[in-house]
């Protein structure tokens, strides 16, 4: 239902759209394609996106032998969720490993700090402690924002001065994480996108402390993307998939869109499968991603 209620302007956009076309137009046609095709480009599913989406639909179609266009919403629901899945059991975050890294990148504003927040708890309500490494040491504020946030749900942080290496934080913080025996070690860092070598090298170099402890099954690099930036967010995927061995996105802020089409942009764009959607500013609103019923809810 919070989904639902997260989704409404992309449905409005996209689903309520989708059905004045198709209910009543009668028999398929080439109009109807090039109708639908500028309805998913107008919910910026993106053209590259779009193409391949009505390619699919089209075979689908064929295959099915359907002629009338109102069961071409089912279809264009399988062709959508079939791009929003990489390979379903990629989509969960992996807690299965004791103990587990998230590195939690991506630009200032996006809602990272809010994303860790929400993420401790999710963790936490997965019976997993959990331990924050404040690794934006660059931006004002960003420290206290996230020890704010681990108070909240009474989760030690581990920090140092703002201005401070944010690789000496995260070491500190994966030792701490072992004395503790810490479970998760969700750790925050700096999003300098306008300087990439900077931001480069601070990656690089956090990504080898954390490499030496933990192997790649016990580590996620989440890269949170803000869906209300649009084609900005796709230029972001791409400039820190150069940089970051990312395992999965975080699209926050799909409530304040009716573009919520971009995540199908974004998955064809990357490869790299959605774990997670913010659709609000509460706590409960980070939601494991499902592409299923992300599809659902946005075209019923
Ligand atoms: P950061 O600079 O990346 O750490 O961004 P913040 O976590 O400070 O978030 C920036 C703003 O976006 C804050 O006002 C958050 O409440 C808001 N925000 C984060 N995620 C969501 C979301 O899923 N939906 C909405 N509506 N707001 C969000």
């Amino acid at each position: 239902q919070r989904l639902k209620e997260g989704l409404d302007k992309t449905t409005k956009e996209l689903g309520n759209k989708l059905d004045g076309l198709l209910v009543g137009y009668g028999k398929i046609d080439e109009d109807l394609y090039e109708e639908l095709e500028e309805i998913l480009i107008m919910s910026d599913v993106g053209y590259d996106a779009t193409i391949n989406a009505l390619e699919k639909l089209k075979e689908k179609v064929k295959e099915s032998r359907v002629e009338d266009a109102t069961q071409v919403k089912a279809l264009l629901k399988e062709v959508l969720i079939d791009l929003l899945t990489v390979d379903k059991s990629d989509h969960e975050l992996n807690l299965l490993s004791d103990p587990t890294v998230i590195l939690i990148v991506g630009v200032n504003g996006v809602g990272k700090t809010t994303t860790i927040g929400k993420l401790t708890d999710y963790c936490k309500k997965q019976k997993k402690n959990v331990l924050l490494a404040a690794g934006d040491t660059f931006r004002a504020g960003a420290i206290d924002q996230l020890e704010i946030w681990g108070n909240r749900s009474n989760t030690p942080v581990v920090k140092h001065q703002e201005g401070s290496d944010p690789a000496a934080v995260i070491f500190d913080a994966i030792q701490s994480a072992k004395a503790k025996e810490t479970q998760v070690l969700i750790c925050d860092t700096a999003g300098r996108l306008h300087n990439k070598k900077n931001l480069m090298n601070e990656l690089n170099k956090i990504f080898r402390i954390v490499d030496r402890e933990y192997s790649e099954a016990n580590k996620e690099v989440l890269l949170v993307l803000d869906a209300t930036t649009g084609q900005n967010a796709i230029q972001q995927a791409k400039t820190f998939g150069e940089v970051a061995p990312i395992t999965g996105i975080v699209l926050t802020k799909l409530d304040g869109t009716a573009k919520g089409g971009i995540i199908i942009q974004i998955a064809q764009t990357l490869g790299v499968p959605v774990k997670f959607i913010g659709v609000g500013e509460n706590i409960e609103d980070l939601q494991p991603f499902e592409a299923e019923s992300f599809v659902n809810a946005l075209l019923d």
